[in-house]
């Protein structure tokens, strides 16, 4: 899944990439895989986005599973939660795809699932479009209305026996929220991943608050994740503190040793002296 950080950088790259160009070929499930989903038969993608035109790209909201990217052509929306990749004009393209699109002036996309992922290809005319055809269940993060008091209405619709992972992980409760930016948003409050709401002060909800938005807005500002991928293939800037990648790193803030362990489907990673249990 490509959580919130990435999509906006995907997006934003795909409106500078993408916008104004014709689809001359779309070709969807060349390679099967098990976990891709469509929207109605893959075979006909061809005939729904031939000859439409790119007008956007628009980081997903939730509208299908949380973390998605959105790209307009014409009047049809292609909501995608896989990776996607540009292939400029003569590229090689990679063997192997769950999604191609082929513009008119010779480059192409592509998604490739990792694990599992939508591709969807619905006509926008039936969704209920705010202004900038943006799809919206629920506020992100990194927009004004995800407040103080909208997180702290997520906080009271739950169970206090839950962990701080649940609560900010799981469910698409917030979307785009996955396992892998909640490591960095909880060891910038010190606060352990299987910690349980009960255990949290008012302050520490504040400071998770806090952290929620301006660990997002950093991972976005700096252009992803370095353990991430962008559209043309390159890591973000952002540099993880608590990843596979700094696993073996000291604790940037104490010196101890980071410890990984598998939690509610994902590893977690945290420093067992500044984010105790
Ligand atoms: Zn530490």
């Amino acid at each position: 899944m490509i959580e919130l950080p990435e999509t906006y950088v995907l997006a934003d790259q795909l409106n500078e990439a993408c916008k104004g160009k014709t689809i001359t070929n779309a070709e969807a499930n060349s390679s099967p895989h098990s976990f891709a989903w469509y929207t109605g038969d893959p075979a006909e993608y061809g005939v729904k986005l031939t000859g439409k035109t790119v007008t956007a790209a628009n980081p997903g909201t939730g509208y299908s599973c949380g973390g998605n990217t959105e790209l307009i052509c014409g009047d049809m929306l292609l909501v995608m939660s896989t990776p996607i990749k540009y292939h400029a004009p003569g590229d090689k393209l990679p063997p192997k795809h769950q999604l191609l699109l082929a513009f008119d002036d010779g480059s192409h996309l592509t998604c490739t699932v990792q694990m599992w992922g939508v591709m969807l290809c619905l006509p926008t005319e039936r969704q209920d479009w705010p202004d900038g055809f943006t799809v919206r269940k629920s506020p992100t993060p990194l927009e004004d209305a995800f407040d103080e008091a909208y997180f702290n209405g997520l906080w009271s619709g739950v169970k206090k026996s839950i962990s701080v992972k649940a609560f900010l992980a799981t469910e698409q409760r917030i979307p785009g929220l996955g396992n892998g930016v909640l490591q960095d948003i909880l060891f910038n409050v010190g606060v352990n991943p299987r910690v349980k709401l009960n255990a949290l002060t008012e302050k520490d909800r504040e400071n998770l608050f806090r952290s929620v938005k301006e660990t997002l807005a950093a991972m976005t500002l700096q252009g992803g994740r370095d353990t991430e991928r962008d559209l043309y293939g390159c890591p973000g800037g952002y540099q993880t503190i608590l990843s596979a990648k700094t696993l073996n790193n000291p604790c940037p803030s104490c010196g101890a040793k980071i410890k990984r362990e598998a939690y509610m489907g994902g590893n977690i990673y945290y420093c067992p002296v500044c984010q105790p249990l």
